[in-house]
């Protein structure tokens, strides 16, 4: 039988999560964790349109993708799968999740075996909004099944993650990407190992990339490499100027902020092996001109500070003001 056929790799969570669905022992709740685009949600509806499969193990493929349900949950059309997000916020407070969750938890499902509940971006929910939700996690009537979607498991309360099984997505090597874009998706070879070469290992960001139609994912390559060359070789002044691109909204920020750390991580590697893959620099000859210019001590400070900078960002601080700090490191 083929498991969550559109879902790449992801081995390890086919096996325990499909075949709990299959064998009808499903947990309450699971964590799926990992970056952006790699394929939490694709794996939460998965499992939501598996659960509520009407050809569940008769099939030849789990879910079956063909009959009633599985196009519904699929679409995004089934009322039984409820899908809690940000929506644009900072964080999830405690009225949404009484909202989204509380207040619908008893009832039975309204066409489904099955009620479902999607929780995006679980750990921006803030702690009271976890507590909230502690009690339908382990109180939930048996039709309840909970995903938690997140990029940083440990964000979680302790008392909800010990009440559902962590699944890490799979991070892939470029090879990997650039494989499967030309296998899954048609992409011809040069534009599938540039896709993956941004990917940061999350086919999501490969064929956000592949769709950028203007060119703002190149953009942001450009200002991020000029960043990283002025943080390792320049002078205060034309860190400032490099600076200059960065967006001023705080999630952007702080996605930017994290490619300079994949290109900092490149060039430690590629001070360390001739042949170390690269996640941020698609050619390897930019990536040796700045590394061959700038210490393995010089990196490993660059990076305290880009750690530094991102628990900044999240704690509110300005953003420009965070910036304008890094300049001077
Ligand atoms: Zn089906």
């Amino acid at each position: 039988m083929e498991i969550f056929p559109t879902l790449y790799k992801n081995e390890k969570l086919k096996k325990t999560v499909a075949l709990d669905i299959l064998s009808a022992a499903a947990s309450h709740a699971y964590i799926f964790e990992g970056p952006r685009g790699s394929g939490k949600h694709t794996a939460a509806y998965l499992c939501a349109a598996s659960l509520l499969c009407e050809n569940r193990g008769k099939a030849e493929r789990l879910p079956c993708g063909v009959c009633p349900s599985c196009k519904k949950v699929l679409s995004g059309e089934c009322t039984d799968v409820i899908v809690l997000g940000r929506d644009g916020a900072a964080t999830i407070g405690v009225d949404a999740v009484r909202r989204s969750v509380k207040e619908s938890l008893w009832f039975a499902p309204n066409e489904m075996e099955y009620k479902i509940y999607i929780i995006e971006d679980a750990d921006k929910m803030t702690a009271q909004a976890q507590n909230a939700l502690l009690i339908p996690l382990e109180e939930a009537p048996s039709f309840a099944v909970f995903f938690l979607l997140c990029r940083d498991s440990l964000a979680i309360l302790e008392t909800v993650r010990s009440r559902a099984p962590i699944i890490r997505m799979e991070i892939f090597s470029n090879d990997a990407t650039a494989e499967y874009l030309m296998r899954s998706r048609s992409i011809d070879a040069p534009a599938a190992r540039t896709a993956a070469a941004s990917s940061n290992g999350c086919i999501g960001q490969a064929l956000e990339y592949l769709g950028d139609a203007d060119g703002q994912d190149a953009k942001r390559r450009d200002a991020v490499s000029a960043v990283v060359r002025e943080l390792c070789v320049g002078n205060a002044v034309s860190r400032i100027k490099a600076f200059e691109s960065f967006p001023d909204s705080r999630a952007e920020t702080a996605e930017w902020l994290g490619l300079v750390k994949t290109a900092l991580r490149d060039l430690l590697c590629d001070k360390k092996s001739n042949d170390a893959e690269m996640f941020f620099y698609s050619d390897v000859n930019e990536a040796h001109a700045v590394s061959s210019k700038v210490s393995v001590r010089r990196l490993c400070e660059l990076w305290d500070a880009l750690s530094g900078a991102e628990e900044d960002i999240s704690a509110n601080a300005s953003v420009r003001s965070v910036l304008l700090l890094l300049c001077t490191r």
